[in-house]
């Protein structure tokens, strides 16, 4: 299965990609785009997302992996900028019912600015 390699009108972070829907932006390259969640759960908590639209994990293909690897470089260039390298943070990939996943593009969470709670889930 492949992604659609396009951006869909009905989703809201391909609409916060093409400008339509507001976000408070902290990165932005040719290949993701990374803004403040509107809800957060921490002090800090920034979604990082391809540019174009992935329902989830499950339709990444081989050919993404550079993708997939570049939002991984991207989070540490964040948490760099935004001051959590060395105090930690953690990156969460939601990915279908049982994980609670809510928006259908593919998106890291990058929480941090407090002890995060282990084990998970
Ligand atoms: P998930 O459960 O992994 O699908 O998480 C979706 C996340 O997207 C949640 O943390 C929401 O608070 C966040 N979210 C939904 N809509 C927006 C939006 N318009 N701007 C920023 N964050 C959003
Ligand atoms: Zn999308």
């Amino acid at each position: 299965m492949s992604n659609t390699g396009n951006l869909e009108s009905t989703c809201i972070f391909c609409k916060i990609i093409n400008g339509e829907s507001p976000s408070r932006i902290v990165y932005r390259d040719d290949l993701v785009t990374a803004f403040h969640d509107i809800h957060p759960v921490a002090p800090l908590h920034i979604l990082i997302i391809p540019n174009k639209h992935f329902h989830s994990l499950n339709l990444a293909n081989i050919e993404d992996e550079p993708l997939l690897g570049h939002l991984l470089t991207v989070a540490h260039q964040i948490a760099i900028r935004v001051g959590v390298e060395q105090s930690g943070y953690r990156l969460i990939l939601n990915t279908g019912p049982d994980a609670g996943q809510a928006v259908f593009h593919l998106h890291f969470h990058l929480i941090g600015g407090r002890r995060m709670r282990f084990p998970m889930g």
